[in-house]
Order: C-alpha cells, then structure tokens, then sequence
C-alpha cells in the first residue's frame, strides 16, 4: 500500500508486466527516429545505462541513417511525395492542423466530403465514413454494430483494436484458429444449434471479423470461402483491410481484388489510412445503410474530433495517384514495385535457409527467431549495420514465436534490398535463427 494505506497508482504487478516484459522486448520501438519515414530513416542513437528497464537510454546526440524495413510505408507515400506533399501543405495553410471539432459539430469540411466519395468510389462500394484514428474505427464501430446477443466469430490473429472492440461491445464472443475455416464453419454450427437451444431464440447477428493481410503473420485471409460460409450460415463479414488496401491487387485495391471477390459481398469495409496512403485514420466502407447508421451512431461522430483536414488531403491526394487519376502512371508503378520486392526480399530469405511466414505479394515479410532472449542482439546488429528492422515478442506474440517483423516499401531500391538480405543473412548465421543452419549445426 502507497502513503495512508491508499493502494498505489501502478501496482507491482502492472509494473513487472510493462516493463520488464513489455519494454524490453520492444526495445526497437522505443527508438526516436528524426526523419521523416522515408525509405531511410535517421534512428537517434541511445546509450543504454543503468537498469534498461527503468531509464530511458541517454541520447548520444548522434544519429544513425539506416534503412527502413520498419514503417508500414507500403507505396512510398509516407514523405516527400512530388504530387502529394504540396497538397497537404496548401491544406495546412488553408485549414489548419485540426478540425477542433467532431464531425457531427463543427469538424465536417468540404474537404472530408470528397474524401469519402473518394474512398468509396475507390473500394467500390456505396459510402464511407471516416474516422480519424485507425485503431478507433475498429473498436468504436464493432460497438456500434454488435452488443448482447450477438455473436462475434474472431480470427485469434486479430488486431488488439478488434479484440477491444468487441470486449466493449458486449457481444459474446468465440475465437478461432488462425485463418482455419473448417474450425470457423464448426463454430458457427456449433453456435447456431447452441445459440438456439439456450437462448430459445437465435443470435441476434452474427458477425465473422477477419484481417486482409495479418499484421504479424504477413499472411492473407482465406477470403473467398469465408465468403461462402457466412453465406451459408447467414452470418455477416467484417474485413479489416488495415494492411490490404492500397498494397494488394492489381489496381491496389485490396485482398478482395486480389482473390477476386466481390467488395459487395464483404458487409463491412474496414481499413486504415497509416499504412499504404501515407496518413492516418481509418474507415468503414460498405452499403448506404450500414454506413448512413455508423455515422449516426458511432460516438466518433460526436465525441472525438474529426480528422485532420491535411491528412484527409493526404488521403485524396495519394488515391488520385493509385488511380492514375493525376495523368501519370506512377501509382500503377509503386503497385508493380511494391509486389516485386516483396517478392524477390520473401523468396531470398527463404531460400537461404529462412523461416519466413506468410504469402507470396504480401508486404509484411515475418521472419521467426523464436526466442526473445535473441531479441536484443538481432535489434543491436541489424541497428549496427544501418538496418531498422521492428523486432517483436510477447505479449504481440506467443512467448515462443518471437519474430523480425519486416515491411518492405515500394520506394525501396532492388539495390537496397540485396544488400539487406546480405546483412540479415549475415546477423542470422551469428544468431542462429535459419532453421538450415541450425539443423546442419545440430548434425
Ligand atoms: N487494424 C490492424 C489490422 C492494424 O494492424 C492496425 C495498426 N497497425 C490497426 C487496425 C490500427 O490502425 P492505426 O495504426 O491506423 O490506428
């Protein structure tokens, strides 16, 4: 117990959890860097001294300029775009950092109007609405959809904002296997006689949440037979296209034109502006009615402040260049580049002795080291040789299944990436994570 016997702000235990877990294992993330997140970033170099858990390294003053397979900069939008950044910068001086308004008050510009016409129209589906926080569209809108008996079928790969917006919700609540669906289709059997039997009455929804591209796993959801299922057993499909959009298909329009679903058979869109556009927020895309109800129902409408207008600007400006919509074809370009290196950077590691998850086209390249023991030491390496790669353990991952999770842009070089594999190969015999060498080393 703190002073007078009132229990203290930060348990012991809140208190062993964050930082000797937590911190230490996203030693990486707690780097500043002091550029802007280009294809090179200029990382603040850090001297660690005393407890590292406790103190925040000191700053040497110094900088590092290293490569960055960190940064979800999938098309190369991120900084200092020839067509975009004037944009936004007009906006700025037009409209201001911020709304200082939610949308339903005083926060809505015209210019957030033409974006949502412009989201929609990219995705192909009747309207959008926007949420100016990428991890708030997820965890407001699920609220907003879901509550008591209803049911949420949840991939157990989902994103944090995704299990917290169904915590709030109050639906119940059945997870399954990652990207398994012949355990979703047992659940929702399962569900459906169970949700009968108990209740008397059936669920009042059932809604199945999915991700596009799993952000740790680097993997696709197996879009068209969950597709199948929820038609088979009337359930709705929620697809969070966070690392999708904008990064896979063709004409960048995401995991269903890439397997050649419908977006029409998807009920609810969702998908973030932080990763392929170079901004930040999120939406929720789909028929005039679903999205007509979120706005009206959402607290983001009411309670939060609308998006920052140069971000909306942001968003408008780098889909006008992925539709060819600004008279070149550089949009069409970043797509074709993007798809090449994340192919040549998966199959290279791979084939020298790697364990790397996920699919081919895929932008996040997982590669596994296991043991978070290793962590420190891949981060120190990989930051000595001016790679900035995101190291990532428990709690984002199981204990056992610690990873360097690698994003590979657009706007990286073929040059670049070569000379990346060389060093990563290089750090990985040192630390012994390619399961070849280590099986030729344990013969
Ligand atoms: N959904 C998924 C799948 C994500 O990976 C993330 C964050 N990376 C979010 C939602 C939250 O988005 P934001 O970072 O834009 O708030």
């Amino acid at each position: 117990a703190g002073k007078g016997g009132v229990p203290p702000i930060v348990s012991d235990s809140q208190d062993f959890y964050t930082r000797r877990l937590y911190m230490r294992i996203v030693d990486i993330f707690n780097r500043p860097i002091t550029s802007a997140p280009g294809a090179w970033i200029d990382v603040a170099e850090r001297r660690r001294e005393g407890d590292p858990c406790r103190e925040h390294p000191t700053p040497t003053g110094r900088t590092r300029r290293c490569l960055n397979l960190g940064s979800y900069n999938y098309l190369g939008f991120a900084a200092n775009d020839a067509y975009c950044t004037p944009k936004v910068v007009e906006e700025l001086r037009r409209s201001g950092a911020s709304t200082c308004s939610p949308g339903a008050d005083a926060g809505r510009t015209e210019g957030h109007v033409e974006m949502e016409q412009v989201v929609a129209g990219f995705l192909g589906v009747e309207k959008a609405f926007v949420y100016g926080m990428g991890f708030a569209t997820n965890a407001f809108t699920i609220p907003t959809l879901c509550s008591k008996g209803c049911l949420v079928l949840s991939d157990e790969m989902n994103h944090k904002s995704i299990v917290d917006g169904v915590k709030l919700s109050g639906a119940s609540v059945k997870v399954f296997r990652h990207n398994d669906v012949r355990h979703l289709e047992y659940l929702l059997r399962k569900s459906i006689v169970e949700g009968q039997s108990r209740t008397g009455r059936q669920w009042r929804k059932i809604l199945i949440v999915v991700e596009g591209i799993y952000s740790m796993e680097g993997e696709m959801v197996r879009l068209s037979e969950i597709v199948r299922l929820k038609k088979k057993y009337g359930a709705y499909l929620y697809l969070d296209e966070a690392h999708s959009i904008g990064a896979l298909g063709a004409t960048g329009r995401g995991v269903c034109e890439q397997q050649g679903v419908s977006p029409r058979d998807v009920d609810v869109m969702m998908g973030t502006f932080t990763k392929s556009f170079g901004s930040c927020g999120g939406y929720i895309a789909g028929s005039a009615a679903l999205v007509d109800y979120v706005r009206a129902a959402s607290p983001a409408s009411y309670h939060a402040t609308a998006m920052s207008p140069p971000a909306a600007r942001q968003i408008v400006a780098s889909l006008t260049v992925i539709s060819g919509r600004d008279g070149s074809d550089r949009g069409g370009e970043k797509l074709a580049r993007l798809r090449q290196n994340a192919n040549y950077f998966r199959a290279e590691l791979m084939r020298r002795g790697f364990h790397v998850l996920g699919d081919m086209d895929s932008p996040v390249v997982p590669i596994m080291c296991y043991y978070a023991a290793k962590i420190p030491a891949l981060s120190r390496m990989c930051l000595e040789r001016n790679l900035a790669v995101v190291l990532v353990g428990f709690p984002a991952t199981a204990l056992c299944l610690s990873r360097m999770r690698i994003c590979i842009s657009a706007s990286h070089t073929r040059e670049e990436l070569e000379n990346a594999v060389e060093i990563i190969d290089e750090i990985g015999d040192r630390c012994m994570i390619k399961y070849i060498g280590e099986r030729k080393a344990a013969r």
